[in-house]
Protein backbone atom coordinates (compact mmCIF):
# COMPACT_ATOMS: atom_id res chain seq x y z
CA UNK A 1 0.00 0.00 0.00
CA UNK A 2 1.21 3.18 -0.92
CA UNK A 3 2.92 5.35 2.14
CA UNK A 4 0.99 8.15 2.85
CA UNK A 5 1.07 10.89 5.49
CA UNK A 6 -2.35 12.60 5.46
CA UNK A 7 -2.04 15.25 8.49
CA UNK A 8 0.83 17.59 8.60
CA UNK A 9 1.54 21.61 10.29
CA UNK A 10 3.98 23.89 8.59
CA UNK A 11 4.73 27.28 10.30
CA UNK A 12 1.87 29.00 8.72
CA UNK A 13 0.00 27.56 11.83
CA UNK A 14 1.42 25.59 14.53
CA UNK A 15 4.24 23.92 13.34
CA UNK A 16 7.67 24.39 13.29
CA UNK A 17 8.61 23.84 9.86
CA UNK A 18 8.17 25.65 6.56
CA UNK A 19 6.03 23.55 4.08
CA UNK A 20 10.02 22.84 2.22
CA UNK A 21 11.20 21.44 5.46
CA UNK A 22 7.86 18.95 5.83
CA UNK A 23 8.09 18.34 2.27
CA UNK A 24 11.82 17.43 2.49
CA UNK A 25 10.79 15.41 5.36
CA UNK A 26 7.90 13.43 3.79
CA UNK A 27 10.46 12.54 0.84
CA UNK A 28 13.38 11.60 3.40
CA UNK A 29 10.77 9.12 4.91
CA UNK A 30 8.98 7.77 1.10
CA UNK A 31 5.86 9.17 1.45
CA UNK A 32 4.35 9.53 -1.42
CA UNK A 33 1.02 10.93 -0.97
CA UNK A 34 1.52 13.73 1.54
CA UNK A 35 -1.42 16.25 2.40
CA UNK A 36 -0.18 19.72 4.32
CA UNK A 37 -2.80 20.43 6.76
CA UNK A 38 -2.58 23.62 8.59
CA UNK A 39 -5.30 24.80 10.88
CA UNK A 40 -7.39 26.73 9.69
CA UNK A 41 -5.24 27.94 6.61
CA UNK A 42 -3.99 26.76 2.97
CA UNK A 43 -1.20 29.77 2.91
CA UNK A 44 1.50 26.87 3.20
CA UNK A 45 0.04 24.77 -0.31
CA UNK A 46 1.69 26.98 -2.76
CA UNK A 47 4.76 26.87 -1.93
CA UNK A 48 5.03 23.14 -1.28
CA UNK A 49 3.40 22.62 -4.74
CA UNK A 50 6.57 23.03 -6.70
CA UNK A 51 8.81 21.16 -4.19
CA UNK A 52 6.56 18.15 -4.00
CA UNK A 53 6.43 17.89 -8.02
CA UNK A 54 10.66 18.03 -7.90
CA UNK A 55 10.80 15.32 -5.56
CA UNK A 56 8.24 13.08 -7.01
CA UNK A 57 5.64 13.43 -4.12
CA UNK A 58 1.66 14.24 -4.72
CA UNK A 59 0.86 16.43 -2.44
CA UNK A 60 -2.89 16.55 -1.80
CA UNK A 61 -4.13 20.35 -0.89
CA UNK A 62 -5.53 19.78 2.74
CA UNK A 63 -6.83 21.94 5.96
CA UNK A 64 -7.85 21.00 9.77
CA UNK A 65 -10.78 23.12 10.14
CA UNK A 66 -12.01 23.89 14.07
CA UNK A 67 -15.45 22.87 14.34
CA UNK A 68 -17.80 23.34 16.64
CA UNK A 69 -20.09 19.99 17.98
CA UNK A 70 -22.51 20.79 20.87
CA UNK A 71 -20.30 21.61 23.75
CA UNK A 72 -16.55 20.90 22.20
CA UNK A 73 -14.74 21.38 19.28
CA UNK A 74 -14.12 18.80 16.93
CA UNK A 75 -10.95 19.33 14.39
CA UNK A 76 -12.28 18.27 10.39
CA UNK A 77 -9.53 17.74 8.28
CA UNK A 78 -10.33 18.66 4.57
CA UNK A 79 -8.32 16.49 2.04
CA UNK A 80 -8.23 16.75 -2.00
CA UNK A 81 -9.53 20.43 -1.61
CA UNK A 82 -9.24 22.90 -4.09
CA UNK A 83 -7.96 25.91 -1.50
CA UNK A 84 -8.76 28.72 -3.71
CA UNK A 85 -12.71 27.96 -3.69
CA UNK A 86 -14.73 31.34 -2.27
CA UNK A 87 -15.82 28.72 0.20
CA UNK A 88 -12.25 27.98 1.85
CA UNK A 89 -11.33 31.27 1.58
CA UNK A 90 -13.93 32.71 3.45
CA UNK A 91 -13.96 29.99 6.52
CA UNK A 92 -10.25 30.96 6.21
CA UNK A 93 -11.03 34.70 6.82
CA UNK A 94 -13.71 34.06 9.22
CA UNK A 95 -10.73 31.83 11.59
CA UNK A 96 -8.02 34.75 11.14
CA UNK A 97 -10.57 37.16 12.50
CA UNK A 98 -11.67 34.52 15.43
CA UNK A 99 -8.00 33.63 16.33
CA UNK A 100 -7.16 37.44 16.38
CA UNK A 101 -9.43 38.82 18.90
CA UNK A 102 -8.57 35.27 20.94
CA UNK A 103 -5.22 36.02 20.81
CA UNK A 104 -5.58 39.32 22.61
CA UNK A 105 -8.35 37.97 24.79
CA UNK A 106 -5.68 35.11 26.04
CA UNK A 107 -2.73 37.78 26.00
CA UNK A 108 -4.66 39.61 29.09
CA UNK A 109 -5.78 36.54 30.79
CA UNK A 110 -2.49 35.53 30.82
CA UNK A 111 -1.30 39.15 31.63
CA UNK A 112 -3.75 38.90 34.75
CA UNK A 113 -1.82 35.40 35.58
CA UNK A 114 1.52 37.59 36.06
CA UNK A 115 3.00 36.89 32.68
CA UNK A 116 2.43 40.17 31.01
CA UNK A 117 4.88 39.51 28.39
CA UNK A 118 2.97 36.46 26.63
CA UNK A 119 1.10 38.13 24.03
CA UNK A 120 4.10 39.61 22.89
CA UNK A 121 6.34 36.69 22.97
CA UNK A 122 3.44 34.51 21.72
CA UNK A 123 3.26 36.59 18.69
CA UNK A 124 7.23 36.25 17.89
CA UNK A 125 6.47 33.04 17.31
CA UNK A 126 2.98 32.84 15.12
CA UNK A 127 3.26 34.25 11.52
CA UNK A 128 0.54 36.58 11.76
CA UNK A 129 -1.37 37.91 14.40
CA UNK A 130 -4.00 35.86 12.76
CA UNK A 131 -2.57 32.80 12.81
CA UNK A 132 -2.02 32.74 16.61
CA UNK A 133 -2.97 29.56 18.08
CA UNK A 134 -2.70 28.11 21.75
CA UNK A 135 0.73 26.44 20.99
CA UNK A 136 2.32 29.50 20.81
CA UNK A 137 1.34 30.69 24.14
CA UNK A 138 2.42 27.42 25.50
CA UNK A 139 5.75 27.35 23.30
CA UNK A 140 6.34 31.44 24.49
CA UNK A 141 5.73 29.72 28.30
CA UNK A 142 7.87 26.91 27.87
CA UNK A 143 10.88 28.93 26.57
CA UNK A 144 10.37 31.32 29.72
CA UNK A 145 10.43 28.23 31.79
CA UNK A 146 6.92 29.02 33.23
CA UNK A 147 6.16 25.35 32.51
CA UNK A 148 8.23 22.35 31.80
CA UNK A 149 6.43 21.10 28.69
CA UNK A 150 3.41 21.93 26.53
CA UNK A 151 1.28 19.03 27.92
CA UNK A 152 1.89 21.10 31.19
CA UNK A 153 0.99 24.27 29.77
CA UNK A 154 -2.28 23.15 28.29
CA UNK A 155 -3.19 21.27 31.94
CA UNK A 156 -2.65 24.43 33.85
CA UNK A 157 -3.73 27.05 31.61
CA UNK A 158 -5.03 26.15 28.49
CA UNK A 159 -7.68 23.80 28.74
CA UNK A 160 -11.48 24.54 29.62
CA UNK A 161 -11.78 25.79 33.14
CA UNK A 162 -8.25 26.96 33.36
CA UNK A 163 -7.26 30.46 33.35
CA UNK A 164 -5.70 30.88 30.02
CA UNK A 165 -8.34 29.85 27.97
CA UNK A 166 -10.92 31.18 25.84
CA UNK A 167 -14.25 29.61 24.38
CA UNK A 168 -14.11 30.06 21.17
CA UNK A 169 -17.31 29.36 18.94
CA UNK A 170 -16.20 27.66 15.86
CA UNK A 171 -18.81 26.87 13.05
CA UNK A 172 -20.92 24.10 13.33
CA UNK A 173 -19.34 20.52 12.86
CA UNK A 174 -22.16 20.18 9.93
CA UNK A 175 -21.54 23.76 8.20
CA UNK A 176 -17.84 22.61 8.28
CA UNK A 177 -18.15 19.67 6.40
CA UNK A 178 -20.16 21.54 3.84
CA UNK A 179 -17.16 24.14 3.21
CA UNK A 180 -15.01 20.89 2.44
CA UNK A 181 -17.69 19.34 0.25
CA UNK A 182 -17.83 22.79 -1.45
CA UNK A 183 -14.39 22.85 -2.67
CA UNK A 184 -14.76 19.90 -3.71
CA UNK A 185 -12.87 17.70 -1.12
CA UNK A 186 -12.94 14.91 1.32
CA UNK A 187 -14.41 15.83 5.28
CA UNK A 188 -12.39 13.95 7.53
CA UNK A 189 -12.71 13.61 11.45
CA UNK A 190 -9.09 14.36 13.00
CA UNK A 191 -7.88 11.84 15.51
CA UNK A 192 -10.93 10.88 16.85
CA UNK A 193 -10.06 9.14 20.16
CA UNK A 194 -9.15 12.57 21.37
CA UNK A 195 -12.27 14.01 21.84
CA UNK A 196 -14.19 13.64 25.45
CA UNK A 197 -17.80 13.01 23.95
CA UNK A 198 -18.72 10.74 27.40
CA UNK A 199 -21.50 13.78 28.18
CA UNK A 200 -22.07 14.73 24.86
CA UNK A 201 -23.79 10.89 23.25
CA UNK A 202 -20.66 9.43 22.78
CA UNK A 203 -18.78 9.00 19.31
CA UNK A 204 -22.02 7.42 17.96
CA UNK A 205 -24.07 10.51 18.05
CA UNK A 206 -20.96 12.47 16.76
CA UNK A 207 -20.09 9.88 14.26
CA UNK A 208 -23.72 9.78 12.87
CA UNK A 209 -24.13 13.93 12.77
CA UNK A 210 -20.71 13.82 10.43
CA UNK A 211 -22.20 11.18 8.38
CA UNK A 212 -25.34 12.39 7.78
CA UNK A 213 -23.53 15.92 6.85
CA UNK A 214 -22.20 14.34 4.13
CA UNK A 215 -18.68 13.16 6.52
CA UNK A 216 -16.61 10.85 4.31
CA UNK A 217 -13.43 9.34 6.56
CA UNK A 218 -11.69 9.29 9.69
CA UNK A 219 -8.38 8.77 11.02
CA UNK A 220 -7.38 5.53 12.21
CA UNK A 221 -3.94 5.50 12.59
CA UNK A 222 -2.67 8.62 13.90
CA UNK A 223 0.17 9.27 17.25
CA UNK A 224 -3.37 10.00 19.37
CA UNK A 225 -4.38 6.46 18.79
CA UNK A 226 -3.37 3.40 20.93
CA UNK A 227 -3.06 0.17 18.61
CA UNK A 228 -6.33 -0.96 20.37
CA UNK A 229 -8.03 2.36 19.03
CA UNK A 230 -7.24 1.80 15.35
CA UNK A 231 -9.31 -1.38 15.96
CA UNK A 232 -11.98 0.64 17.37
CA UNK A 233 -12.27 3.19 14.66
CA UNK A 234 -11.67 0.71 12.19
CA UNK A 235 -14.50 -0.85 13.39
CA UNK A 236 -16.79 3.12 13.15
CA UNK A 237 -15.24 3.09 9.80
CA UNK A 238 -17.15 -0.09 9.03
CA UNK A 239 -20.24 0.52 10.46
CA UNK A 240 -20.82 3.60 9.02
CA UNK A 241 -19.27 3.37 5.43
CA UNK A 242 -16.35 5.71 6.36
CA UNK A 243 -13.16 5.81 4.35
CA UNK A 244 -9.97 5.81 6.80
CA UNK A 245 -7.07 8.32 6.73
CA UNK A 246 -3.90 8.27 8.00
CA UNK A 247 -2.04 11.08 9.09
CA UNK A 248 1.35 12.01 11.57
CA UNK A 249 -0.25 15.19 12.60
CA UNK A 250 3.31 16.51 12.38
CA UNK A 251 3.85 19.93 14.39
CA UNK A 252 7.94 19.57 15.25
CA UNK A 253 10.33 17.19 15.96
CA UNK A 254 10.72 18.26 19.38
CA UNK A 255 6.89 18.09 20.22
CA UNK A 256 5.33 15.02 17.95
CA UNK A 257 5.70 12.01 18.94
CA UNK A 258 6.38 10.40 15.47
CA UNK A 259 8.22 11.71 12.61
CA UNK A 260 6.44 12.59 9.10
CA UNK A 261 5.33 8.80 7.18
CA UNK A 262 6.14 6.92 10.12
CA UNK A 263 3.00 5.17 11.24
CA UNK A 264 1.96 1.87 10.22
CA UNK A 265 -0.23 1.23 7.01
CA UNK A 266 -4.25 1.44 7.40
CA UNK A 267 -5.63 -2.14 7.93
CA UNK A 268 -5.86 -3.54 4.34
CA UNK A 269 -9.61 -4.15 5.31
CA UNK A 270 -10.46 -0.68 5.04
CA UNK A 271 -10.89 1.58 2.29
CA UNK A 272 -8.16 4.28 2.01
CA UNK A 273 -10.07 7.58 1.59
CA UNK A 274 -7.25 8.47 -1.70
CA UNK A 275 -8.96 5.10 -3.07
CA UNK A 276 -12.31 7.51 -3.02
CA UNK A 277 -10.94 10.08 -5.42
CA UNK A 278 -11.13 10.05 -9.02
CA UNK A 279 -6.95 10.33 -9.23
CA UNK A 280 -5.49 6.65 -9.09
CA UNK A 281 -2.87 6.39 -6.53
CA UNK A 282 -0.35 3.25 -7.10
P1 LIG B 1 -5.87 26.19 18.90
O1 LIG B 1 -6.11 25.72 17.48
O2 LIG B 1 -5.31 27.57 18.96
O3 LIG B 1 -7.06 26.01 19.79
O4 LIG B 1 -4.72 25.27 19.48
C1 LIG B 1 -4.88 23.90 19.51
C2 LIG B 1 -3.53 23.23 19.28
O5 LIG B 1 -2.86 23.08 20.51
C3 LIG B 1 -3.66 21.82 18.75
O6 LIG B 1 -3.73 21.82 17.36
C4 LIG B 1 -2.38 21.16 19.22
O7 LIG B 1 -1.34 21.42 18.30
C5 LIG B 1 -2.08 21.90 20.51
N1 LIG B 1 -2.45 21.12 21.72
C6 LIG B 1 -3.69 20.88 22.17
N2 LIG B 1 -3.64 20.19 23.34
C7 LIG B 1 -2.33 20.00 23.62
C8 LIG B 1 -1.60 19.37 24.67
N3 LIG B 1 -2.22 18.79 25.70
N4 LIG B 1 -0.25 19.38 24.61
C9 LIG B 1 0.38 19.98 23.59
N5 LIG B 1 -0.24 20.59 22.56
C10 LIG B 1 -1.57 20.61 22.57
MN1 LIG C 1 -1.85 22.06 16.27
MN1 LIG D 1 -6.11 18.50 15.54
MN1 LIG E 1 -3.39 18.65 13.38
Amino acid sequence: MLSADLHTHTDVSDGAWCAEEVVRAASARSVRLLAITDHDEVAAIDAARPIAQRLGITLVSGIELSAQWRETSIHVVGLNINEKHPAIVSAVAAARSMRKTRALQMGELLATEGYTNAYAGALALASSEERMSRTHFARFLVNTGVCGSMGEVFSRFMKPGKPGYVATLWPELADTVATIRAAGGTAVIAHPARYDLQWLGGHAAMFNDFKAAGGGAIEVICPAHSPAEWSVFAAHCRKYGFAASIGSDFHSPRESRVAIGDLPRLPGSLTPVWDTWNTHYA
